[in-house]
């Protein structure tokens, strides 16, 4: 079979949860027995999130090559549960990037490089490059169809119509339809626009994906496809549903998967779907709440920790629970408030995060979790931030800090190794991707794991101290998870606390709804109780 190539572009307005139909597609697509890979593409200059404020993007996720990617990748894997790698995130600067460094090569022979063919040839071959590793690849072109910083895109993307069969080719075109309370009506106008705008570019939509707060009667719907060049039946309402994980089904009944199957030829097998119904099923069925407080800098947008929210949530369907996150400001939590801030949770959790802004806080946080036994769940920064509050306040080397907020503390419990000392280059040059971690039988984290060696994904450049191991263990913080070789601390443990456990990788990467990351589940049930 020929690999079949499914675009996804958006028009109107941003935010239409694009990433959320190119994931549901995924899924659905897969329970037909197809095998999916999903890829984003973004118009920005940056080579890859990873140097950006999660303020302004959200979240950076990684991948098991040790990708620093946009969040859709983070939908992506947990809706398909297929692990991704680089070339499924591609920016304008990665691609820009590699163009010069070929010219700098001299690889194009004294031509003149240009948009076309030399950039648009490059995001080509990052489309190809998935031929003979899936059936299906699902595209989704970030930003909406008109933006300046996305042409070079919307031309490959036309080019790739051209050069496959007709058959083996599919434009989606995620739109909205704006409600208006007054006459009780959808407006298709701003639709229409935008898949003019789409077609000025040689681009014919085969199927819109419309966001609407109710369903499409008949009449807007044949509009559309009049006005918009699409058949009737491939005008997709895309409704608001009572939880993420629920757009599949939706978008199942919608007819979306069908509608692709036919224009790619796709036979369109009855989709093993009872799984993914199971788990919704399980999800309306919860009972009570369990209150977990994430404790960061980013709490202006939730986006910054998607993955770690999403990871609770997957932790509350194991336990049958739901779970309410609130996001509370490291920067505002001190020794007087600490207890009036926290005391109405039932689990902490210190995630990730860089520079010293809001630290002095997070140690606060840790401390109290650690006295009055809450369950506490620290994740990279977190975990390091609780080897710096036990050496402080259990071992009593009270100007413990991490060598990354402070260069004159005689215990920097936290330190750089020497592999990253000489360092300059901030963009993708710390400790990344999957590494395996060898865990200690009798400890809480081989309880949680229920095995002995286990593989996750990091992102950091400092590391816990080894000159500091014996004191620590002595006082009652275990390295319960290593490297293999024994040399890098990868998990500790409090071992007189019913909960406390912080791991220098992110566990949250890997949980899925159907299959929670073991440490979520864990702490979920530990704050259940
Ligand atoms: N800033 C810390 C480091 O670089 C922690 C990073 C993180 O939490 N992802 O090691």
């Amino acid at each position: 079979m020929n690999t079949k190539y499914i675009f996804i572009t958006g028009g109107v307005v941003s935010g239409l949860g694009k990433g959320i139909t190119a994931s549901s597609l995924g899924r659905l697509l897969k329970n037909r027995g197809y095998k999916v890979i999903n890829q984003k593409f973004d118009p920005y200059i940056n080579v890859d999130p990873g140097t950006m404020n999660p303020k302004e993007h959200g979240e950076v996720f990684v991948t098991d090559d040790g990708a620093e990617t946009d969040l859709d990748l983070g939908h992506y894997e947990r809706f398909t549960d297929e692990n991704l790698s680089a070339n499924c995130s591609v920016s304008s600067g990665k691609i820009y990037q590699s163009v010069i460094n070929k010219e700098r090569r001299g690889d194009y022979l004294g031509k003149t490089v240009q948009v076309i063919p030399h950039v648009t040839n490059e995001i080509k071959y990052n489309i190809y490059s998935f031929e003979g590793q899936a059936d299906i690849v699902i595209t989704e072109l970030g930003g909406t169809i008109g933006d300046i910083e996305s042409l070079a895109f919307v031309e490959s993307i036309r080019q790739v119509g051209l050069e496959k069969d007709p058959d083996d080719v599919i434009y989606i075109h995620v739109t909205l339809l704006p409600y208006i309370s007054g006459s009780d009506e959808l407006k298709s106008k701003p639709t229409q626009h935008s898949v003019k705008e789409l077609q000025s570019y040689g681009i014919k939509p085969d199927v819109l994906v419309c966001r609407s707060e109710i369903d499409i009667p008949k009449d807007i719907r044949e509009k559309l496809a009049l006005f918009c060049n699409v058949r009737p039946e491939n005008v997709i309402a895309n409704l608001t549903a009572d939880n993420l994980y629920a757009v599949p089904l939706m978008l199942e009944e919608q007819g979306l998967a069908r509608a692709v199957c036919k224009k790619l030829h796709l036979k369109n097998i009855e989709p093993k779907n009872e799984k993914w119904e199971g788990m919704i099923e399980k999800t309306r069925n919860l009972k009570g709440e369990v209150k977990i407080a994430i404790i960061g800098k980013y709490v202006q947008l939730r986006d910054s920790y998607l993955s770690v929210i999403e990871s609770l949530r997957h932790g509350g369907f194991a336990n049958g629970v739901n779970v309410s996150v609130d996001l509370v400001d490291s920067e505002e939590i001190n020794q007087d408030n600490v207890e009036e801030k926290l005391k109405l949770y039932d689990g902490i959790l210190v995630p990730g995060g860089f520079g010293s802004r809001g630290i002095e806080g997070k140690i606060t946080a840790i401390k109290y979790a650690r006295e009055y036994e809450i369950p506490f769940l620290g994740i990279c920064l977190g975990m390091q931030m609780a080897v710096v509050e036990f050496a402080r306040n259990v071992l009593g080397l009270i100007d413990s800090n991490s060598a990354e907020f402070s260069n004159s503390t005689q215990n920097p419990v936290i330190h750089l190794m020497d592999n990253q000392r000489n360092v300059t280059k901030k963009g993708g040059t710390m400790r990344l991707g999957a590494y395996p971690c060898k865990i200690k039988k009798n400890t809480l984290a081989y309880k949680v794991y229920g095995q002995e060696n286990i593989s996750e994904r990091h992102r950091h450049r400092f590391e816990y101290n080894n000159d500091y191991k014996e004191r620590l263990e002595k006082a009652g913080l275990i390295c319960s998870g290593t490297s293999p070789d024994g040399n890098l601390v990868e998990i500790v443990e409090h071992n007189k606390h019913p909960f406390f456990i912080g791991c220098q990788f992110h566990p949250e990467f890997k949980s899925r709804p159907d299959r929670p990351a073991p440490l979520f589940k864990a702490f979920i049930e530990a704050a259940k109780k």
